[in-house]
């Protein structure tokens, strides 16, 4: 790429690259990298148009530039992405956060109207700590325990929850699913993994590359976490309380015989993403009814 004259010149000559790279949002993107380099925000990159390129700045533009076009994500590449308008740092333990486990939140959200609610909130596979943090945030009374498997998601979600002002109200665990917990929750959230095995040679290479495969190996059928949190959700849920999943597509019937099988009621049709994708599912411990199973 030759010198750029300004820094105008040199997003425009980032975005062509891009561009011809295949990248689908080169615009977006390039405009977003090379604010990273400068340090400031996107939308203040008009502002340094037509300053002079330093050499540093130029280089550093280039290697990002070079790891964009291979493929690697931008949240990747900054190390932080935006969830429920909160910041998230990653490590290659945590998924990128994706907009469409909001609907997970909103679920919940909806399922406990009440702001000041004391809730106890319990997140499985809490990976950045996203979806435990936005619930957190919108209720101020509630607290949670967020539980993962991979030790540097429960150190990154500790931090992240620290960003987002709630570390007083929250304890981070590092373990299988619930097994170390008893129960007394009034909400319990995930986003398992949940892609068949055989499908994760054919994810999209932003994922399949650089996602953690332990976040996204579901098991031969894709339904092995539904299967082991189903079976411990009488136990951790109080009567009346509510479970809140994220489904993968095409998981809901599945999903939903699982949770029923375990004595739980399945709110349906489940709630759909932006895509109209069916994507979060509520389930809830009846009130009354038969005791609740035990392992
Ligand atoms: N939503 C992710 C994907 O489609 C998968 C995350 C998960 O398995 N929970 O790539």
């Amino acid at each position: 790429m030759q010198d750029a004259q300004d820094i105008r010149a040199l997003r425009r000559q980032m975005v062509a690259e891009l561009t011809v790279s295949g990248i689908q949002t080169p615009e977006l993107d390039g405009r977003v990298l090379l604010a990273h380099v400068l340090g400031c925000a996107p939308g203040e990159i008009i502002l340094h148009d037509e300053s002079p390129v330093e050499p540093d700045v130029f280089s550093q533009a280039m290697a990002l530039l070079v790891r964009r076009i291979s493929g690697e994500p931008v949240a990747r590449i900054l190390g932080h992405r935006e969830f429920w308008s909160l910041d998230f740092n990653l490590s290659p333990d945590t998924l990128v956060p994706r907009p469409d486990t909001e609907t997970v939140v909103e679920l919940a959200l909806e399922a406990f109207p009440d702001r000041e609610a004391p809730l106890r909130i319990l997140d499985l596979g809490t990976g950045s700590g996203a979806i435990l943090a936005a619930l957190l945030v919108e209720r101020p009374r509630a607290t949670g325990i967020g539980v993962d498997l991979a030790e540097g998601a429960a150190r990154m979600a500790r931090h992240n929850l620290g960003l987002a002002g709630v570390t007083d109200r929250v304890a981070l665990v590092v373990g299988s699913w619930a097994q170390c917990l008893t129960g007394g929750f009034d909400l319990v959230v995930s986003n398992p993994p949940y892609i068949q095995r055989s499908d994760l040679p054919v994810l999209p290479w932003e994922v399949r590359a650089y996602d953690p495969e332990l976040a996204l190996d579901g098991g031969d059928d894709g339904l092995d976490a539904y299967r082991a949190i189903s079976a411990d959700l009488p136990r951790l849920l109080k009567p009346g309380a509510v479970a809140v999943l994220e489904l993968g597509i095409g998981q809901e019937g599945d999903v939903a015989d699982l949770l029923e099988q375990a004595g739980l009621q399945v709110c349906r049709p489940a709630r759909a993403d932006l895509s109209g994708i069916a994507r979060a599912i509520r389930a809830d411990r009846p009130r009354q009814g038969p005791p609740a199973m035990t392992k």
